[in-house]
């Protein structure tokens, strides 16, 4: 750390929170979040505006997807994450960049946890490494279990490099409180189910979800040993497939009941054809974990406006990865597993 003085400086204790030394790390990131709408005029007007955005519901026979029409997305979903625009910008995610306004809360000693400023959830945080380093989720993975098991109010979520993150280049998670995205109660009637059990004991379940829209595969375990190991064996096959920087996913955690659910969606495509489309076909929806999570942003009023069920579906069958690989993966995992 080159800036351990600035890093002082936004580090926010539980006293400048209002809160006794013995408050849980949920506790202290509510109490930043309602710190920061006091002192920070940007994210007080778009945490604001979250209260009255406009929001649409699609059924399907297997879960229902949202829509949400977020204006203070638009930075977000057009970002462009390409490594010349990526290393013409100034990084936002380094401490050194934060707005004099930000504060935080440090986690393990190597992250920094933020509201971030452009939620889409009623509580919604950005959790960066303090260091600027890419973003990959292999030598993380076990940070986002131990987040997702301090964190229990909310479900911790990482969006790959190619698949949302809008800082590829610094590694963070994001967070959003529990109870918003219908995956996750969707989850429990999906594991009942599916004929997709691809390994199963007393310590640890995995189990395959393909009739969708998208496609997932689940890990429970109440053992974060064991959890870390059977994600590092996916990890591995999905990277037969693609390297480069790392296969293309999103993974939501959560960790309740003394228990992690990690739903990873592996991906063949960052952006659907309807993000390039001119005119009438363009709608400007960017897939990341919120949206596979059920909740799909649409940064313009045009697009939440026509978005037909017909075109969530289409979409999320272009960024999913396909049919016979999925079969595939879920073949090979269960061999793994077995073995
Ligand atoms: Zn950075």
């Amino acid at each position: 750390m080159s800036n351990s003085v600035h890093l002082d400086d936004i580090i926010i204790s539980k006293r400048a929170l209002n809160l006794s030394e013995d408050s849980s790390l949920d506790q202290m990131a509510d109490a930043l979040q309602k710190q920061q709408q006091g002192v920070w005029p940007l994210y007080a007007d778009n945490a604001k505006g979250l209260e009255q955005v406009q929001v649409k519901t699609f059924h399907y026979a297997q879960c229902d997807v949202k829509v949400q029409f977020n204006p203070a997305r638009i930075k977000s979903s057009a970002a462009k994450v390409d490594s010349k625009s990526i290393s013409e910008r100034k990084c936002f995610l380094c401490t050194d960049a934060l707005p004099p306004q930000q504060k935080g809360i440090p986690f393990n000693d190597e992250y920094l946890i933020l509201v971030n400023p452009y939620p889409i959830f009623p509580r919604h945080l950005t959790i960066p490494r303090l260091e600027h380093v890419p973003q990959l989720i292999e030598p993380y993975f076990r940070d986002m279990l131990e987040l997702s098991r301090a964190l229990e109010t909310y479900t911790v979520f990482y969006n790959g490099p190619k698949c949302g993150a809008s800082a590829p280049d610094h590694m963070h998670f994001q967070a959003g409180n529990k109870g918003f995205l219908p995956v996750e109660t969707e989850c429990s009637k999906l594991k009942a189910t599916t004929n997709r059990k691809l390994f199963s004991n007393d310590h640890l379940e995995i189990f395959a979800v393909s009739d969708y829209l998208r496609k997932f595969i689940a890990i429970e375990s109440g053992d974060i040993t064991l959890l870390h190991t059977a994600f590092g064996w996916l990890h591995e096959l999905l990277e037969q497939r693609q390297q480069e920087p790392e296969p293309m996913l999103n993974i939501l955690s959560g960790y309740e009941n003394g228990k992690w659910r990690v739903l990873v969606f592996p991906r063949d495509r960052h952006r659907p054809d309807q993000y390039f489309a001119e005119g009438d076909e363009n709608i400007l929806l960017s897939p990341a974990s919120v949206d596979f999570g059920g909740v799909c942003i649409t940064p313009q009023e045009k697009d939440f406006n026509k978005i037909k069920a017909a075109d969530l579906a289409d979409i999320f069958a272009q960024v999913s990865v396909n049919d016979s690989y999925f079969d595939e993966l879920c073949a090979a995992y269960a061999k793994r597993m077995a073995e």
